[in-house]
């Protein structure tokens, strides 16, 4: 019996356990009085092309800067060097300019009136601005926006490319829409974007710890009903 989704899903749970993403520091935002959804966008722009710790060190600048909303954001003018960790600074601080200036214009700087809008129509949105690709795009839909998106990312890709899934690995839309379709087989009953949020999140674990480039199938969860393993 070959791999789907929805028995990647249970094993990695029983394996990992809940991984409760996106990690936001809500303390942080309950003294500041700030939108802990503003750190998830932030934090999906900055964390295209580099590693999580890179992320996580340019969010503490801008936390020190008391720069972390989007009207800080607008008006800053030292966001390349409080960014600078997460590498591509040049490019990632455009990025989130232009997103913070829309967020502004558009939707006052209020998430809410943002997020409430129909699903489809923000994704498109997203999509419009330069620097936001479907991974990014799906990332703040799903884990700020709370809505029900599968997120395909390259660890997800790889992971396609182990499984005998008949599917184009290389298509985001394919790969979105069989693990979407799977995952409801499975569990019609479970609420959909938490499912999708734990779905993604636990991908990610199996990809950084075992499915590696060179994959270490000995330790892996999946090792016994993987037939990438098995052949
Ligand atoms: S058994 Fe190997 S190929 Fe299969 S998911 Fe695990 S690490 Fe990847």
């Amino acid at each position: 019996m070959s791999l789907t989704p929805g028995k990647i899903y249970k094993l990695l749970l029983d394996h990992f356990g809940n991984q409760n993403w996106w990690p936001v520091d809500k303390d942080y935002h309950k003294r500041n009085d700030s939108d802990p959804r503003f750190e998830i966008i932030v934090g999906a722009i900055l964390t295209q092309n580099t590693a999580w710790g890179n992320v996580e060190k340019a969010l503490k600048n801008l936390k020190a800067n008391n720069s972390l909303t989007v009207k800080k954001v607008v008006e800053t003018k030292n966001l390349k060097t409080m960014i600078q960790p997460s590498g591509f600074f040049n490019q990632k601080a455009k990025r989130l300019k232009i997103l913070t200036s829309h967020l502004h214009k558009n939707y006052e700087d209020n998430l809410d009136k943002f997020f409430n809008k129909d699903l489809q129509e923000i994704r498109s949105e997203l999509l419009s601005i330069n620097g936001i690709g479907p991974e990014t795009a799906d990332s703040i839909l799903l884990y700020a926006g709370n809505h029900p998106i599968f997120v395909v990312d390259a660890y997800t890709k790889r992971i396609c490319k182990r499984l005998p899934v008949k599917i184009n690995e290389e298509s985001y839309d394919e790969i979105q829409q069989y693990f979407k379709r799977e995952l409801h087989k499975c569990f019609p009953k479970k609420d959909t974007t938490q499912l999708y949020k734990e779905s993604h999140a636990l991908i990610v674990e199996l990809a950084k710890n075992y499915c590696k480039k060179k994959p270490e199938c000995k330790k892996c969860p999946l090792k016994n009903q993987c037939e990438f393993n098995l052949s």
